[in-house]
């Protein structure tokens, strides 16, 4: 199909207003699902960044990684439920999926609903700028529902589709605008690190919360802007989260998984659910 074939349709922002087919049973707090649990080389066969919360009523994502559409759709998810999409940082394995998702929206799923996107400065040229790479010619398609993008630094507070966004800085490669991130519904915390070497930030991100989901990319050696298990193992004391969970590993730290198992984490995988 020709993207650009399609007849324009007018921008109609009352359309917004449908109710979403829901694909999971009610929850009665927060409900995290790691949709992609890779680093960005998607090492061990896992997929990019991408986390599902289902709040009561809302369902907002956590990056969208390019391996994020493949990796929806095969949990069984419907795009159409997605309210919201909160990016941590620039990087492809985090945000490249949005190009195809908000296309998928346009010419496969006719979403009429708003989609608001979240993130740091620079997210809406930078999507403009995909759309043309990777399928020319698409930024200019005359959009059936409004994606909104609503740009936010590190150290914000802001409503989010009922729920309430925190946003902290972190260590990362500078062009990416790196940012933790708490999400709450007012009675449960998921904490995130995003990607980042270590900083006494994480300590604040994972303050309480009923889940931290904390990068580890290396299981030996230090890498460079993320962190490794030997420095994360001797920092875990300082967490006061309920309960920790390990992402974005790369060969090395997905080698070390029994050792971080037995310190009495969770290790996350695609697919894994877990309630707040
Ligand atoms: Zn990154």
């Amino acid at each position: 199909m020709s993207l650009l074939s399609i007849p324009a349709v007018a921008l109609d922002l009352d359309a917004g207003n449908e109710e979403n087919s829901r694909d999971f049973a009610p929850v009665a707090g927060m409900k995290v699902t790691i949709v992609g649990s890779g680093d960005a080389f998607s090492s061990g066969g896992r997929a990019h960044t991408c986390i599902r919360i289902d709040a009561a009523t809302t369902t907002v994502v956590v990056d969208f990684g390019s391996g994020a559409m493949t990796a929806w759709q095969k949990l069984g998810f419907d795009f159409n439920n997605i309210d919201a999409i909160v990016v941590s940082h620039l990087h492809g394995d985090h945000f490249g999926g949005i190009p195809a998702l908000l296309l998928h929206a346009q010419f496969v799923a006719e979403r009429r609903r708003p989609l608001l996107l979240i993130g740091p400065p620079g997210l809406k040229v930078r999507l403009q700028e995909m759309l043309d790479l990777f399928f020319p010619g698409s930024s200019a398609v005359a959009w059936n529902y409004a994606w909104q993008v609503r740009e936010i630094g590190g150290g914000r507070k802001i409503a989010v589709s009922g729920l309430t966004l925190e946003t902290f800085d972190v260590i990362h490669s500078p062009g990416s605008m790196p940012t933790g991130i708490r999400l709450s519904d007012g009675k449960h915390i998921f904490a995130y690190s995003g990607d980042t070497a270590w900083t006494e930030t994480l300590n604040d991100i994972a303050a309480d919360a009923d889940l931290f989901l904390c990068e580890c990319s290396s299981g030996d050696e230090p890498v460079p802007n993320h962190l490794h298990w030997p420095l994360l193992k001797g920092k875990l004391k300082g967490f006061s989260a309920k309960r920790i969970a390990i992402t974005h590993m790369g060969p090395s730290a997905i080698a070390k998984i029994p050792e971080m198992q037995a310190a009495g984490l969770i290790v996350a995988n695609d697919g894994l659910s877990l309630e707040l």
